[in-house]
């Protein structure tokens, strides 16, 4: 049984439109979070799982929904997106809070425009191992609750055996939500939006004389924490479209992301990020600039001057910039086994920035302690021979245990998540449960997932996986 309670489509009216998964034909359970359903409060067997989350069958109380939203999808605006894939099934009220249980690619909706509606089983797999290890690193994101093969071909380059994911996240309110109405002219339902977004996320903040500016603030602080987690694992989204920015602040929407292995600011991995728009380096660039979407489409609410509301929103936005570079600071410090504050931390950091250019990011890391299997990593040791002594001098006594807690041995290496999927695909789920078994326990030794990928592997491409 689900205990729904649908609030989005109880309170939101407008900001939506109702229409039922496609049922899938030949529905397969490839793997399903029971510690999550658990959590959850999800009490159904593996065949009520099979038929629920791939929309064969609607689960009691269902009331599925596809969201609308707009975004800037590579810095151009389109104003029309929305779930065209996508449905929401319902929500769950836990005591850790209020969960959305989504289904993505589980057929067309009126936002599909030209797309089918699906999705292959590479993709939704690949989901599924990125979100879960990102949440065993303590990063806000959403969950994967299943996935589930369909039992239909799909046509991308090529024909791909279908599949549904079954989506957990705090909610899919998305910066790119606000833009939609904003867009429209339609603030009464960005009013809305925000009171919704203040209930269901910031609920502190709904006392205040005027909520909106703090929720902007309260936004600002999640994201900036949020990216600063992601460079420190070395994690690039690949499309950090505004419509893919959750207000929740967790991480969404794993496309063609991917982990940096050699440390270089400029890494790509997304085949159609051509310009590197959403480059590594980038990221908290990005940060900014998709805040000050959101923000624009606030700036009614802050003040009734509109010069008076523009000058607080653009107060606010010079603000993010420093506050990411003290969430880095927080992150590195921590990477690096540092206890407390220093003044020279920062410059330590950006120095070993400089060293460690071309190193495997996160075997250097965890590493730092014991040279002899640090210098391996490097092509150039000298950097490195002169910040050691500096960072042993910072870090002290106990530091080879914080950077074993804080630096992840295992995560998700582009070849290991190929290998996984590409098994999948040919019907061999092994090597999945194999590495997420792994990336369930990433500061648990375990090669060979602790391993780079063998020279060869060459250039990683992914793709944007519709
Ligand atoms: P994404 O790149 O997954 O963030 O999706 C961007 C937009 O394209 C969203 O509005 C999706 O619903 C839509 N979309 C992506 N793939 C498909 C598909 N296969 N069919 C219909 N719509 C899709
Ligand atoms: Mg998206």
């Amino acid at each position: 049984m689900i205990q729904f309670d649908n609030s989005w489509a109880r309170d939101l009216p407008g900001t939506f439109l109702r229409v039922a998964p496609d049922p899938a034909p030949a529905p397969r359970l490839l793997v399903l979070n029971r510690p999550l359903a658990d959590r959850l409060g999800l009490t159904l067997t593996e065949d009520q799982a099979r038929d629920w989350f791939s929309g064969a069958a609607l689960p009691p109380g269902a009331d599925p929904i596809a969201q609308a939203y707009a975004g800037h999808q590579f810095g151009g605006f389109s104003p029309q997106l929305g779930d065209g894939r996508a449905h929401l099934l319902g929500e769950v009220v836990t005591p850790e809070g209020r969960f959305d249980i989504q289904l993505k690619g589980s057929g067309r909706t009126p936002f599909s425009r030209g797309g089918d509606g699906k999705a292959a089983i590479g993709p939704m797999l690949r989901e599924y191992l990125i979100s879960e290890f990102m949440s065993a690193v303590g990063v806000p994101t959403t969950r994967s609750l299943a996935v589930v093969a369909t039992g239909q071909e799909i046509w991308r380059e090529t024909k791909l055996p279908g599949a549904v994911l079954a989506r957990v996240a705090a909610s899919h309110l998305r910066v790119g939500t606000f833009q939609f109405f904003a867009a429209r002219g339609e603030a009464d339902k960005v009013k809305a939006l925000a009171d919704y977004a203040i209930a269901r996320h910031y609920p502190d903040l709904a006392q205040a004389e005027n909520p909106y500016l703090p929720l902007l603030d309260a936004v600002i602080a999640r994201q900036a924490a949020l990216i600063a987690q992601w460079m420190g694992l070395g994690f690039i989204h690949g499309v950090m479209n505004t419509d893919n920015m959750a207000i929740s602040g967790e991480t969404i929407d794993y496309g063609p992301c991917a982990f940096m292995e050699a440390y270089a600011p400029g890494t790509v991995f997304s085949s159609i990020d051509h310009q590197g728009r959403y480059a590594y380096a980038n990221q908290p660039l990005i940060l900014g600039w998709n805040l000050a979407r959101l923000a624009e489409t606030l700036v009614p609410l802050f003040d009734p001057s509109q010069d008076k509301a523009i000058e607080i929103a653009n107060d606010r936005l010079t603000g993010i910039a420093p506050r990411y570079r003290a969430e880095w600071l927080t992150v590195m410090r921590r990477k690096l086994g540092l206890l407390g504050e220093d003044d020279g931390d920062a410059q330590l950091a950006d120095d070993l920035m400089e060293a460690i250019q071309g190193s495997d990011w996160t075997l250097t890391f965890r590493r730092l302690a014991d040279e002899a299997t640090l210098r391996p990593l490097f092509n150039d040791f000298k950097k490195m021979e002169a910040w050691l002594p500096r960072w042993r001098a910072r870090a002290g006594y106990g530091a080879a245990q914080r950077l074993a807690a804080a630096n992840p041995a295992v995560i998700p290496r582009n070849h290991k998540v190929e290998e996984a999927l590409t098994a999948a695909t040919d019907g061999d789920m092994a090597p999945f449960h194999a590495l997420l078994t792994a990336i369930q326990q990433p500061f648990t030794e375990a090669e060979p997932y602790t391993l780079p990928a063998p020279t060869g592997f060459g250039q990683y491409v992914t793709f944007c996986g519709t």
